[in-house]
Formats: structure tokens, C-alpha cells, sequence
């Protein structure tokens, strides 16, 4: 009796002390392999969170730092880069242009934005969502001057400011006001000087923006390596080409001498160079000979 009795407290508290191990072990067979599933989880919404900052910041997977210093910010490119265009807003509500993108043969060298014609104190806005990468003064070149990091992965400049109202790493909307309109630096007559530059490469910022309409020329503009993108100046369409490519004039070289070491004709460098056979060349001048 009495060792039955022994044995049935021993059962007893065999039961109490045991029921919460069972349960403790119960609950760590549970927990372990719900933590290992609570961690799969945690790393698809982090993949997911990953993925759509890279949606929502293609900018993030283009550019592998931030720098405050020059204005072209290089960068591998991609083959093909397509920049989202929604959510835009126009830099300014001026529509005249009154320069374009490309080569100036007067001035020896690239006109690398657009022109657009502003009055003094019109107010400039952000194309799209981004941060400022940089506000200088170019007394010489841009003037007051304002470079804008998009999340599109688009870079956009605006020169000849006669006030800045943002400074370096501040996070601006589409439509932000940045600056005002002016004629600093190197100008004659107030002006914007609008750059698009896609990973320290400049884009013609026409591809990108129609003035004249106010309007984006579509939902997305598509970079792709090796094309060269104009506007037809009848249709208004963009129309592609191969990369326009250019030799550098060495003392002594005329064009017939740059058209064999090109392989092309001589006609083919008079047509992309606007040039005929009594044009003159000099040292250092660039050729188009594609
Ligand atoms: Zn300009």
C-alpha cells in the first residue's frame, strides 16, 4: 500500500513535472522550425522590400555611390536602360526653345542640353522625385546651377539660375520650385540650360521632354547601347541610328586623307559634317564619319 502509494505520487508528480517539459519540448519542436519559416518569410518580404526599392529606385541599381562633385556622375550602363516618365513635371511652363541639343561647329564643341527661353524670377521645378546631388556657382560656365539624382535613374541639370532655393542632399518631389530663372554665368539673355544625363552620359533632354507641348514624349524613354536617338525635325518622331561616331583631326590631315583612314567616302564626310570641298579644316576639329 504504502509503496503504491509512493508510486502513484511518483506517477503524480512524474505527470505534473513532466506535462510542462512534453509542452516545453512540444513548444520548441513548434517554435524551431515556425522560426526557420518566420525567417523565410522575413527574407521574401526583405527581397520583396529589396525589389520594390529597386522598382521604385532604379536609380539605387545604376549608380553604385553619391557624390556632390561633378556634374557627370559616370556609370556603367546597361545595354538597355528604360526610364520611367510618369510623374513628371515640366522644369518650366516656358515652351520656346531657343537652342538645341548637339554639336556646334561655330563653337568647336557639344551643346550638351536645351536651351529654353525664361524671364528672370520664373520659377524652375524638379522633373521628377530625387534628391539634390549638387548646387554650385560656375562664374564662367553654368552660373548658379542645380544637378538633381532622380529615382528614375535620370540626372537632370538647370543652369543660369538666378537663385537656388535647395541645397545638396535634399529630397525634392516632381514640381518642387528649386530656383529661379536667370542669366549667371556664361549667358546672353535669361535662359534655362536643361541637361538630362542618364550615368554621366547626355541625353538630348528633347528625347525626354517636349516643351513645346509641355508634355513627356511618352510613358518611358528606353536608352539603348549603341543607338543613336534623334527627332526627325518633319515628323517630330524619334528615329535611331547607329552611334554617331568621330575622328579628331591630326595636323595635316584633309578630309580625303581622314575618309581613307575612316574607311568612308569623302561625299559621306561632307553630308554628316555639312561641309562641301571648299570647306577648310584645322587641327582638333571632330569629324563625324558615321
Ligand atoms: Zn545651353
Amino acid at each position: 500500500m504504502k509503496k503504491l502509494f509512493k508510486s502513484f505520487l511518483f506517477t503524480i508528480g512524474l505527470q505534473i513535472f513532466a506535462t510542462p517539459i512534453v509542452f516545453a519540448q512540444d513548444l520548441l519542436a513548434a517554435q524551431s522550425p515556425l522560426d526557420r519559416q518566420m525567417e523565410l518569410v522575413d527574407s521574401i518580404a526583405l527581397r520583396d522590400m529589396l525589389l520594390n526599392e529597386e522598382n521604385m529606385f532604379p536609380a539605387d541599381g545604376l549608380y553604385e555611390s553619391w557624390k556632390n562633385d561633378k556634374v557627370r556622375f559616370n556609370a556603367e550602363l546597361p545595354d538597355s536602360f528604360r526610364v520611367d516618365l510618369r510623374g513628371f513635371v515640366m522644369p518650366t511652363t516656358n515652351t520656346k526653345i531657343t537652342d538645341v541639343f548637339g554639336y556646334r561647329r561655330r563653337r568647336g564643341r557639344v551643346h550638351n542640353g536645351i536651351d529654353v527661353k525664361v524671364q528672370k524670377g520664373d520659377t524652375i521645378y524638379s522633373a521628377f522625385d530625387g534628391k539634390v546631388r549638387i548646387t554650385a556657382y560656375q562664374r564662367r560656365g553654368y552660373g548658379h546651377y542645380i544637378v538633381i539624382r532622380h529615382n528614375n535613374g535620370l540626372e537632370t541639370v538647370y543652369a543660369h539660375l538666378s537663385k537656388k532655393f535647395v541645397v545638396e542632399d535634399q529630397n525634392v518631389k516632381a514640381g518642387t520650385p528649386i530656383g529661379l530663372g536667370g542669366n549667371t554665368g556664361r549667358s546672353t539673355g535669361a535662359h534655362l540650360h536643361f541637361e538630362t544625363l542618364l550615368a554621366g552620359k547626355n541625353i538630348n533632354p528633347a528625347l525626354i521632354f517636349d516643351f513645346e507641348r509641355q508634355d513627356v514624349t511618352g510613358d518611358f524613354y528606353t536608352y539603348r547601347k549603341g543607338v543613336y536617338q534623334e527627332i526627325d525635325k518633319k515628323t517630330g518622331k524619334i528615329i535611331e541610328s547607329a552611334e554617331p561616331l568621330y575622328h579628331k583631326v591630326r595636323k595635316g590631315e584633309s578630309l580625303s586623307v581622314i575618309a581613307r583612314k575612316c574607311g568612308v567616302s569623302v561625299n559621306t564626310l561632307y553630308k554628316l559634317n555639312k561641309m562641301n570641298s571648299r570647306s577648310v579644316i584645322r587641327p582638333g576639329q571632330r569629324i563625324r564619319y558615321r
